[in-house]
């Protein structure tokens, strides 16, 4: 550049010279060299018109040809607009890049101005907050989201903690959402879907209040026995003897109840099992059978029962034992003097079932899915007189679930149930194939 500004130089004054010579020789010294001059100019206007024209159309168009000091001003304006160009480019790319990563995120993002306008928002906001983007552009978020909390929390400005809001977008579900400030006085929305953890959480406080609930009536009626017995000075045997006998009946409810939801909690909790047992589920049935007949005492069930004798499972046996009485017992229990209930061990095509069958009071349809809830029961005054818990089918259903089995329930109002629980071919053992036996053992 230095070098080309002296050639100029040199030029400009030889031209002067020149002009001057002529001048001197025609008697106008000044004429030839302002000429010169006005000459040397319009060049220079010429180039910087040719710089304007360039920098003004595509600049990623070659810069026109230039000697001397407007060939280095093109080539370094030409460097100086690839370098802008380049980091154009890198940005728009970073910035296509952080929008994908953000529209793939499966939480809501929306971008707000400082005025709380909507700038940018991804798919996912659409379907949690109902923000739509394009749609929303410029809206002010407060328009959209009109819950009250979510107001309150816009206004406070104390964004360390989330707010728990309904979705928008849909009232089933629960939305967790957190403002995150940053640069100047703007904001950025995170939200996502709460709705499970908000379901788990609604059901460990109804869990709490129905536990709650089952023991207040036994620990009321004990704590009322024991506060009248130690006022009495002279109590007459036969009347202690019945109170013994109410109290005991309490106690053995409480019992029931906090073995079955310590059975529940190990079920929820144990690892699965790391060596399986061979569960010989024909003796298993044989001695269930028998309880069965005790527990049905007077009241005559016909109770039988029908098993493949060399059909065995891969399991738990205690586990196994507890559901299958759970269900056995139900059928005892919902089923009038006089029924018929049948336990029923058979192999098929897809594994093998144990069903058991009764002729009693049946469900209607509307309960059928709920019945393995806890503490679900059609009738409860029926259920706790006759020693339920509520926990039977929810127990049933933790166990086969570590069985890879599952629960399949048939039953018609006034005709009867049947509860069968069906185990995969992987846990089945016949006598006729030991190659299972032994893959598995
Ligand atoms: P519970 O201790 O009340 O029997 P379960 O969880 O075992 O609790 O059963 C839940 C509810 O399902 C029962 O309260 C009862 O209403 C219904 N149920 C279960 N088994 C039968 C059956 N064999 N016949 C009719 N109803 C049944």
């Amino acid at each position: 550049m230095r070098q080309s500004l002296w050639r100029e130089v040199w030029i400009l004054a030889s031209l002067i010279l020149i002009g001057w010579s002529l001048g001197a020789l025609t008697g106008h010294p000044f004429l030839f060299p302002a000429i010169a001059l006005l000459f040397y100019i319009a060049l220079q206007l010429r180039q910087l018109y040719r710089l304007h024209q360039w920098l003004m159309s595509d600049k990623r168009a070659e810069p026109p040809d230039a000697a001397g000091p407007w060939g280095d001003v093109f080539n370094e304006v030409r460097k100086l607009v690839r370098a802008a160009d380049r980091r154009a480019g890198e940005l728009t790319d970073t910035l296509a890049r952080f929008q994908s990563a953000a529209a793939a995120m499966p939480d809501a993002v929306v971008i707000l101005t400082e005025e709380e306008e909507i700038e940018w928002a991804n798919p996912p906001a659409s379907i949690l907050l109902g923000i739509d983007y394009p749609r929303d552009l410029g809206m002010r978020v407060a328009n959209l989201l009109r819950d009250p909390d979510f107001a309150d929390y816009l206004k406070r400005g104390d964004y360390a903690d989330p707010v728990e809001i309904d979705s928008p977008a849909n009232p089933e579900s629960s939305v967790s959402l957190q403002i995150v400030p940053f640069g100047a006085q703007r904001k950025l929305v995170l939200a996502r879907d709460n709705t499970r953890l908000h379901r788990l959480e609604q059901m460990r406080r109804s869990f709490i209040a129905n536990v709650s609930h089952e023991l207040r009536t036994p620990v009321t009626v004990l704590s009322g026995y024991i506060e009248t017995m130690r006022d009495i000075e002279h109590i007459r045997p036969d009347d202690l003897k019945k109170h013994l006998a109410t109290m005991h009946e309490q106690a053995a409810r409480m019992q029931r109840l906090v073995d079955d939801l310590l059975m529940l909690s190990r079920l929820e909790t144990a690892a699965p099992r790391q060596k399986e047992e061979t569960v010989d589920v024909p003796a298993l049935l044989a001695g269930l059978k028998e309880q069965a007949e005790v527990l049905s005492g007077d009241a005559g069930h016909r109770i039988t029962l029908e098993v493949q004798p060399d059909l065995k499972l891969l399991g738990g046996r205690d586990e196994l034992h507890s559901a299958f009485m759970n269900l056995i017992q139900n059928a005892v229990r919902y089923t009038p003097r006089g029924g018929a209930i049948g336990l029923r061990w058979i192999s098929d095509a897809d594994g093998a079932r144990f069903s058991v069958s009764d002729t009693g009071d049946g469900i209607a349809p509307e309960h059928i899915p709920h019945l393995t809830e806890r503490f679900y029961r059609v009738d409860t005054a029926r259920s706790r007189a006759s020693g339920g818990t509520g926990l039977g089918l929810s127990i049933v259903k933790h166990v086969l679930l570590r069985h890879h089995a599952h629960l399949d329930i048939q039953s018609q109002l006034g005709r009867g149930s049947t509860f069968t629980c069906v185990f995969p071919a992987m846990r089945v053992l016949h006598a006729s194939n030991p190659r299972h036996q032994a893959g598995r053992g």
